[in-house]
């Protein structure tokens, strides 16, 4: 019988649990800074923040903490007994169950929870749902609540809508300075934006060694390594770290080194991950010799549009980018270009039952794509967070017939 798969683990990852505790402590530690404290959506304007001179906290980051701990599931309940709806998205319903129920994945590394807010930013651009989550808090704590509201289904981002989302980050700056109790420099601002495009670029390098074959990493290594681009861009720290691991990746390639040994069938990830099933199912991919090498998920984390000489407009324009509000044509043709540069064999996407936002399979479009490039898919049906949504067994024979598939040619 051969031995079991096994992970190969990045050695920079040692360094980035370092980086993210600072962070953390930063935020939550006893010596925490008496900086005020600024929510922002994952996809939120970070840079400005940073450059009012505020700590800056990412609830979704939370949020996928809680489902990779597991710990979402039994929260979730305590918000749907709030008045939070199932189906609406289980990021914040279990983060709002953790607040009700005072436990936090924070509370292990000794960190009291979720600091609380002096102001909550939110953008649109992902879904309604961060909003809403942000108004809870709002009312909770009787904080400011403001953001930008971005057009969704976006085909050309045009003048029209870069100039409309540039006013709409460029009113913040007036509320933002009075909470701030300073005025935005705006060669902070600048500087800020710099240090966030320089991130972005080392991340997209990162993720770009996995279009080699064999892969040097895949989908289930990036959802770990892509927090400091989540949570840090803006900052020196974050770029620090991404140059040791892509210098790491970079060796791995010039050593015939593969996340996946025997690297066989190579599959594109669409969709959000199933957070609190990463480990179960990055094994059984390895075990079928498979390796996810691209994803949507991972890549929203790139701002090729960010420029330090045009700060609002750039920041309109990358933030209307991304892929989840863009129409089906525009994701469709970003896929297809993603299928062709990681030399992909088939498409699995997610369809996580509570975030429709980031579930690209209802509209038909897999079988567009199929139809175009010739690559099969596999549908999954799960969830982000809430585990009583996935059936690990089906979704393991679904696996396992596709991948039977791909062999069949
Ligand atoms: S995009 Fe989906 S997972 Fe993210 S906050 Fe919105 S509903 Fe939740």
């Amino acid at each position: 019988m051969p031995a079991p798969a096994e992970r190969k683990g990045i050695e920079a990852t040692k360094k980035m649990k370092g980086l993210m505790g600072g962070y953390f402590m930063e935020l939550m530690g006893e010596s925490a800074s008496d900086k005020k404290v600024a929510w922002c959506t994952s996809v939120g304007p970070a840079e400005l923040l940073i450059a009012l001179g505020f700590n800056v906290y990412f609830p979704e980051n939370h949020g996928a903490m809680l489902g990779a701990t597991r710990m979402a599931t039994d929260l979730i309940p305590l918000a749907n007994a709030r008045g939070f709806s199932p189906d609406i998205c289980s990021y914040l319903t279990s983060d709002i169950g953790s607040y009700i129920k005072g436990e936090s994945p924070f509370n292990k590394m000794n960190l009291p929870g979720p600091p609380k807010a002096d102001v909550l930013v939110f953008n649109t651009n992902q879904c309604r749902d961060v909003q809403d989550w942000f108004q809870f808090y709002a009312r909770e704590w009787d904080v400011p609540c403001i953001g930008v509201h971005t057009p969704r289904g976006i085909g050309d981002v045009d003048d029209i809508i870069i100039q409309g989302v540039a006013r709409q980050i460029k009113a913040l700056v007036e509320p933002l300075e009075q909470i701030a109790g300073q005025k935005l420099d705006y060669d902070k601002l600048k500087e800020v934006i710099g240090l966030s495009r320089e991130c972005t670029e080392l991340w997209k390098a990162i993720l770009k060694t996995a279009a080699n074959a064999p892969a040097p990493l895949t989908f289930f290594d990036a959802t770990i390594q892509m927090g400091p681009a989540v949570v840090l861009r803006g900052t020196q720290g974050a770029i620090d770290y991404y140059k040791i691991l892509l210098a790491e990746l970079k060796q791995r390639i010039a050593d015939g080194v593969a996340a996946v040994e025997g690297e066989k069938f190579r599959i594109y990830w669409e969709g959000m991950p199933i957070w609190g099933k990463l480990k179960p199912l990055s094994m059984q991919f390895m075990e079928l010799s498979t390796a996810i090498v691209a994803s949507t998920y991972c890549n929203s984390w790139i701002f090729d549009d960010l420029d330090p000489d045009k700060p609002f407009e750039s920041m309109a324009r990358a933030y209307s980018e991304l892929f989840i509000c863009r129409s089906d044509d525009r994701k469709e043709a970003y896929m297809e270009t993603m299928i062709e540069k990681f030399k992909i064999d088939g498409v699995l996407y997610h369809d996580a039952k509570t975030c429709p936002n980031n579930s690209n399979n209802r509209y038909d479009m897999p079988q567009r794509l199929q139809a175009k490039t010739g690559k099969p898919f596999v549908v999954v049906n799960g969830d982000l967070n809430d585990l009583r949504l996935y059936s690990e067994e089906q979704t393991r024979t679904n696996i396992e017939a596709f991948i039977e598939q791909l062999a069949e040619g």
